[in-house]
């Protein structure tokens, strides 16, 4: 410590883009530097990315804030990181060098690893101990994959030469100068590895899914003092590292959803509700997850959580290989200027469905065009199903933890557009609230990194509403449409080519 003004940095590492953020002690915003990551779709269904870009990235971003902000290194107090969850990362443990690219969560490859582990009646125990689903968003079949098909792979993890991890222990591998070979609690709860209840691997599935355990990172709390940045990964300067959580168990600590009941949802390049359950596991009827919202000491609290494989990124899509509009802050005006979709509908199931409907096999479709069908109303569609998703897994929440929902708190990239918030709250007829500071997952792994070594107390955490959209629609109306949204959900599921 020393005598200039402190910060906490979040590295908020996301699948479109890497972030530093500082954060002063008033929970403002002191600087942001970002890179857009490469995203690589070798084959239809596959995503995949450079887990060493994204360590240079995340090197980038943190000099280019300090630069921005004019800070120097010894003011940042504590960093703290969040990261895209379940994306699969693994490397040789002497070189360093990734033995594959990082296996992105959105990733359908192992669908069939997936299939042939569901034919040997693992799907019960799996749920049990893990409170997820077989599906091939979790780390697992990502591992099995990289170990069946890399040549050399799996005599290397048996001789103990190789490491796993998430994009969490990736990063601070690296930022220690290679010393911690570590995953928290949330990460650890994504990979289809750990029981939740006591927050270990467990051997009976690392059994069953062949996967060595000597590869895996130790589970530690999701904030605490891990230890420092070696020098020369951070400008000559040591500074602890307190907070690892998954981007969407930090935006909910970022909404302070700290109670339970509280929820939250994210429109990044998926979409993600969130309950807070407290300290209870709330098995789901629904076709939601039960997964740790963060542990904090000894003390474990837990969510529900309906995850979208494809929530902004269809926008991406439209963007990048449509080219309806060149920047997606275009895309709020086009919807209303379109008034209505004219009874089309989108159904983003790019890379499947993901909760409530979990098909890993359902292709997305557009469906109810006619010859007047324009850019605009594709655009308003693309948007709507957003929003559509959103209640879906909405509904399921209320289902299966008997809370109803009657405000949702909002954030992530897409939470910045008017038209798709006020859309959202006209078809789910409650208020929608969005923040002043739309940083949220960064500020959760500020928050969690600030809280561990003392910068904040609970108290001082505190964030502001900048808006509250309200219902302005006909409720039977938009019931209409959310009937006609599971009917074009239907003949997306159908349709498998
Ligand atoms: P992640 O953390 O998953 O990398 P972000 O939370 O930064 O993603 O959100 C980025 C996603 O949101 C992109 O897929 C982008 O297409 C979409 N997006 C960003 N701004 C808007 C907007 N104004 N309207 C609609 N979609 C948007």
């Amino acid at each position: 410590m020393n005598n200039k003004k402190q910060y906490i940095m979040a590295i908020d590492h996301g699948t479109t883009s890497t972030r530093a953020i500082l954060f002063d002690h008033d929970c403002r915003i002191a600087g942001i530097a970002q890179k857009e990551g490469g995203v690589d779709y070798p084959h239809p269904g596959w995503v995949e990315q450079d887990a060493v870009s994204i360590w240079l990235d995340t090197l980038a971003v943190m000099a280019g804030v300090l630069n921005k902000a004019g800070i120097d290194p010894d003011q940042v107090a504590a960093i703290g990181i969040s990261n895209q969850r379940e994306t699969s990362v693994l490397w040789d443990k002497k070189t360093g060098l990734p033995i594959y690219k990082a296996i992105v969560w959105q990733s359908r490859q192992t669908a069939d690893i997936c299939d042939e582990w569901k034919k040997q009646g693992l799907e019960d125990m799996v749920r049990e101990k893990t409170g997820l689903r077989i599906d091939p968003y979790f780390s697992a079949s990502k591992i099995a994959w990289m170990l069946e098909h890399v040549p050399g792979a799996r005599e290397k993890a048996e001789n103990g030469e190789l490491m796993f991890g998430t994009m969490d222990s990736w990063i601070v591998w690296k930022l220690t100068g290679q010393e911690r070979h570590i995953t928290d609690a949330t990460n650890a709860s994504r990979t289809l590895l750990c029981d939740i209840e006591n927050l270990k691997w467990d051997d009976e599935l690392l059994k069953a899914f062949n996967i060595p355990r000597s590869i895996l990172p130790d589970i530690v709390p999701t904030s605490s003092n891990y230890g420092t940045t070696a020098p020369y990964h951070f400008f000559g300067t040591r500074v602890p590292i307190c907070s690892m959580v998954g981007d969407q168990q930090a935006a909910l600590f970022g909404q302070l959803c700290v109670e339970k009941g509280m929820a939250k949802n994210t429109y990044g390049t998926g979409g993600f509700l969130l309950m807070n359950t407290g300290n209870d596991i709330v098995r789901s009827q629904n076709g939601l997850l039960s997964t740790i919202a963060w542990q904090i000491g000894d003390k474990v609290t837990y969510a529900l959580e309906g995850s979208i494989f494809v929530s902004g990124s269809v926008m991406k899509w439209m963007r990048d290989e449509l080219e309806l509009f060149e920047n997606v802050g275009e895309t709020a005006k086009m919807a209303e200027r379109a008034q209505t979709t004219a009874g089309v509908y989108i159904i983003p199931a790019f890379v499947g469905l993901g909760a409530p409907y979990w098909d890993d096999r359902a292709k997305a479709a557009i469906v109810g065009l006619s010859l007047g069908t324009n850019h605009d109303q594709l655009v308003r569609a693309a948007l709507e199903s957003m929003a559509y998703q959103a209640k879906d897994v909405l509904d399921a929440m209320e289902r299966d933890s008997g809370v109803k929902i009657t405000r949702l708190k909002v954030d992530g990239g897409a939470a910045a557009n008017d038209f798709l918030l006020q859309f959202q709250s006209d078809l789910c007829q409650i208020p929608v609230e969005r923040f002043q500071v739309n940083e949220l997952t960064a500020l959760g792994a500020a928050f969690l990194a600030g809280l561990a070594i003392g910068f904040w107390s609970e108290d001082d955490l505190n964030i502001e509403v900048e808006r509250t959209f309200q219902a302005q629609c006909d409720e039977a109306e938009m019931e209409a449409r959310f009937e006609n949204w599971h009917r074009a959900v239907d003949t997306c599921k159908a349709f498998k080519p």
